[in-house]
This record gives C-alpha cells, structure tokens and sequence, in this order.
C-alpha cells in the first residue's frame, strides 16, 4: 500500500495483504460463475431437544465445492459475497432449494417442528419480503415452519433499517432467531424491541461455560434473561454429553453440535424413493 513518510510518499509491499487481495478476487469471480451453474449444496444440521435427543429441528448450512479449490466453507466464502453485492443471489438460490426439501425433511425426521435458514443483513430488503411473500404462496408451505437465523454482529449497527423488515418478515408467519448471540458486544436492552422468537448462544459461550466459571454465570444470565422474554433458546457447538447435560439442566430445552449430528446432506436415493 501507498503511505506517507516525513512527507515522503513511500510504498510497502505487504505480502500477506497482497495474497488476501488476490485470494477475494478469485473467491468473488469464482462465485460469480458458481451462482451461474447453481454449484450449491445444502447440508442440514439437526436440532434436538437436549432432554430426549430427539430431532425437532434442523438448520440448512450451505455449501460450495469447488472445481479446483475445493470445499470452500461459508464463513469464508459468505462474508466475500456479502461485500461483493452477491449474496442475495446466494440466499435466494439456498431459499429454494430448502423450501423444495421441506417435505424430504418432514418425512425423514417425524417430529421436525422447524427448518432454519441463515440469512445475511444485506439480504434484508424489501425485495427480500417479496420472495418470502411468494415462495411460500407458490409451494404452499406454511411460513411459520420456517425460521430465519440472522447473526448479530451483522444487523446491530443497522437496526434502525432492519427492524422494520423484520416487523415485515414476522407479519408474512416467519420465524426469526438471532444467531451466535453474544458476540456482538451489544447492550442487552435492544432484545425486547426485536420481533423475535429465538436466540441462538453462540458456540464460544458455551466452551467457555465448560471452562470457567465465569463463563457459567454468563451463560446463566443469558439463559435467564431470554426466558424472561418469553424467546426460545438454542445452544450451539455442543461436542459432549456433559456439556448437553448442564444446559438442560440450567432450562436450555434444545441444543446442536457434532456430539449429537453433523451437517449432512439428504440421502439422494430418499429422495428419489419419495418422489416415486
Ligand atoms: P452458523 O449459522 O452459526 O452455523 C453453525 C456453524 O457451526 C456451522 O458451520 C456448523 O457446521 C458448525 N457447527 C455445528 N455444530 C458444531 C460443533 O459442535 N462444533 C463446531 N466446532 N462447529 C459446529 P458452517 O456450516 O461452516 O457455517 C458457518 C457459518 O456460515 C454459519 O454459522 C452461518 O453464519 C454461515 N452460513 C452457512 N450457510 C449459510 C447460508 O445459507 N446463508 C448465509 N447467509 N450464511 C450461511
Ligand atoms: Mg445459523
Ligand atoms: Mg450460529
Ligand atoms: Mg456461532
């Protein structure tokens, strides 16, 4: 980069920095023709109710397997999409083909109540409304099976925008969950203004819960404040029994995480079976 030095203009060669450069703009070109080709996969994470294990939900993670690159995870390729104007265009495409799933889903898992998506702040538009409005009109799905995960950090500095659409979303029977809740450094006093219906705690709070007891009381107060508000609460990352164990015990009643399920994709052999 170019920078001034005792009025000198000099210029530093940053190697890391160049390769991180060159690395988004082959990220953001590839996207491009991977929207073109429809290169994407959904894998579902269920959701259990901690108590009796059994799967009531489940979350629709996408994914991107790249020709030459390989697997490439959302949380790399997402954030580029979101900068590079992409991700509506993403979200429609994993709207879709999750909504076309949903039945697969219902038969495969008899007690699912709800299927989650993720959803980016930049997404949150009213041409967003829109899809929901129709998508759920023109594949007769009921809209409150559906519940849209959206990441705190991401919408907290542009609350003002979002709640209305939120307001929107929830009037079309959608769901709304706030996701990896408690890494956005946010005052708690905004959550009663939010139309929404569930709080996810993110992974790191509930590592740390296991760790510390510091991290217990937080975890606690969380707990104890979303139930206050009448929000569901969903613990994620859980990778033992002990851990799924305590949060049931402190009042979580479900909970995600590799202990229980990994992401997996749909059985295409299911499908075709059920399409028969
Ligand atoms: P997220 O929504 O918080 O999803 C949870 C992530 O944690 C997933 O990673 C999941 O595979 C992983 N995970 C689940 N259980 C465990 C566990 O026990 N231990 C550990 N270490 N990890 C666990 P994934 O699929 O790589 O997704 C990463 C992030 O990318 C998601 O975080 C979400 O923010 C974003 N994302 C994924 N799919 C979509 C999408 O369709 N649209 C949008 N906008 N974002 C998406
Ligand atoms: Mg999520
Ligand atoms: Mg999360
Ligand atoms: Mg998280």
């Amino acid at each position: 980069y170019e920078g001034f030095r005792n009025n000198q203009k000099v210029t530093v060669y940053d190697e890391k920095l160049q390769h991180k450069i060159q690395y988004r703009a082959l990220i953001e070109k590839e996207l491009v023709e991977a929207i073109d080709n429809h290169d994407f996969k959904i894998a579902y994470q269920p959701k259990v109710e901690l108590d009796s294990k059994k799967i009531v939900g489940v979350e629709a993670l996408v994914r991107w397997n790249h020709p030459s690159l390989g697997l490439v995870s959302p949380s790399v390729f997402i954030p580029i999409a979101e900068s590079a104007g992409l991700v509506k265009e993403i979200g429609r495409m994993v709207l879709n083909i999750v909504t076309d799933d949903i039945q697969f889903l219902k038969d495969k898992y008899p007690k699912l109540q709800h299927v989650a998506i993720n959803v980016s702040a930049p997404q949150l538009d009213h041409s967003f409304i829109q899809i929901l409005s129709e998508v759920s009109k023109s594949k007769d799905i009921d809209s409150s099976f559906i519940e849209l995960e959206i990441t705190e950090t991401t919408f907290l500095d542009d609350l003002e925008r979002v709640v209305p659409i939120l307001n929107n979303i929830r009037a079309l029977g959608y769901k709304l969950a706030i996701d990896d809740f408690g890494t956005g450094y946010s005052s708690l006093s905004y959550l009663h203004e939010l139309p929404i219906n569930t709080l996810k705690i993110d992974r790191s709070f509930i590592l740390s819960m296991m760790d510390s007891d510091k991290g217990l009381k937080l975890v606690k107060s969380i707990i104890s404040m979303s139930l206050s508000l009448d929000l569901n609460i969903v613990a994620e990352g859980i990778e033992d029994n002990a851990t799924g164990m305590l949060l049931s015990e402190l009042g979580v009643q479900l909970g995600q995480g590799f202990y229980y399920h990994k992401p997996e994709f749909l059985n295409e052999k299911v499908i075709t079976k059920l399409q028969n």
